[in-house]
């Protein structure tokens, strides 16, 4: 064989490669103008090498973003540096269909890419060359473990029956906003404890089905009644806390009165039966002879006590003497 039929055979394999190589490969010059565009890129986009030849990349694929490419790209033309992209910060370059069987759930194809810059014979960089990985199998595996994750902190942190904060999370809550009144003592926040009355008699009247109706219920009166920075949970059974930031104890007082009183008048419906409820409160505003979150918790705790010592469906504030 002679030395140019070697050299022949051997471009000639080197162009085989680069049409049946797993990754896309695309060449465009300063002007953004395709010339090369190889096996993968076709397959996946469904054009020819000869159809998107001295076409303008963003013409062809006006999905890319041109500005965010060329800020990428910049650095390659100018610096001769490489640059990368990666699925996290945008999914893809090209949108190109997932056919893949395995991670039939992903619409497009996730890809990551490297550009480089394709220096002339001056070592001036004439031509940007794009790879392009097909990384959807680690991309939605990712996605679907970040979702699983989110969905198991959702559970261990949410109330399964009324979907409110457990106590632990609510716990944490109040442990938080009271180091924080710890830093900032001008602050005011209040503490609502409130427990359903007689809620023995409502299940042994109408059936623990019907009781856990009733805390819904109770859980949804509470839920609409409070703003976006309240915390409330489910402290218990049939016991639930609302954490009031920067309230005082009168603005507290009148928020779980206007709560009783709607309480009062509900009338949940199961099975055709109509079942009223009352529900009593204590509450207390943190003060500088609390010591800790939990002493706070105490004291709204008496204050409810009270209320039920007193004849329930009714409001009490803490206060030393209780
Ligand atoms: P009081 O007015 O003094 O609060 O009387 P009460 O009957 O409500 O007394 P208590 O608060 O001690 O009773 C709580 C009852 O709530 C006991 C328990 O059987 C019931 N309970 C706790 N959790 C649930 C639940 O998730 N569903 C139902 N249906 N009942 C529950
Ligand atoms: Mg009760
Ligand atoms: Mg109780």
């Amino acid at each position: 064989m002679t030395e140019m039929n070697a050299g022949a055979s051997e471009l000639h394999w080197l162009m085989d490669m680069l049409q049946t190589v797993d990754v896309g490969l695309v060449v465009v010059n300063a002007d953004y103008r395709i010339q090369l565009w190889n096996g993968f890129m076709e397959n996946h986009s469904g054009l020819t090498p000869r159809q998107v030849r001295e076409h303008y990349l963003f013409d062809l694929f006006p999905e890319i973003d041109e500005d965010w490419l060329r800020r990428k790209c910049d650095p390659v033309l100018l610096l001769k540096n490489r640059a990368f992209t990666i699925w996290e910060q945008r999914p893809y370059i090209f949108r190109f269909k997932n056919y893949r069987p395995i991670t039939g759930n992903a619409d497009y194809m996730y890809q990551n890419s490297t550009i480089f810059p394709i220096t002339d014979t001056r070592g001036d960089v004439s031509h940007l060359c794009f790879i392009i990985y097909d990384v959807t199998d680690a991309a939605v595996s990712k996605l679907e473990l970040q979702a699983t994750n989110g969905q198991l902190r959702q559970l261990s942190t949410t109330d399964y029956l009324t979907q409110m904060r457990n106590r632990g999370n609510w716990e944490e809550n109040i442990k938080q906003e009271f180091n924080r009144l710890q830093r900032y003592p001008q602050h005011q926040s209040s503490l609502i404890m409130a427990d359903i009355d007689h809620f023995k008699r409502i299940n042994d009247t109408y059936g623990h089905a019907a009781g856990d109706l009733v805390i819904k219920s109770v859980a949804e009166i509470i839920r609409k009644s409070l703003r976006s920075t309240d915390i409330a949970g489910r402290y218990g059974g049939e016991e639930f806390a609302i954490l009031l930031l920067d309230t005082t104890e009168d603005q507290a007082s009148y928020l779980a009165e206007r709560v009783r009183r709607k309480i009062e008048q509900t009338e949940v419906l199961y099975n055709q039966q109509t079942i009223k409820l009352t529900m009593s409160f204590g509450l207390v505003q943190r003060n500088t002879d609390i010591q800790d979150y939990l002493q706070w918790i105490e004291a709204a705790d008496k204050a409810l006590y009270t209320s039920k010592a007193k004849g329930r469906n009714q409001v009490t504030r803490y206060s030393k003497d209780l």
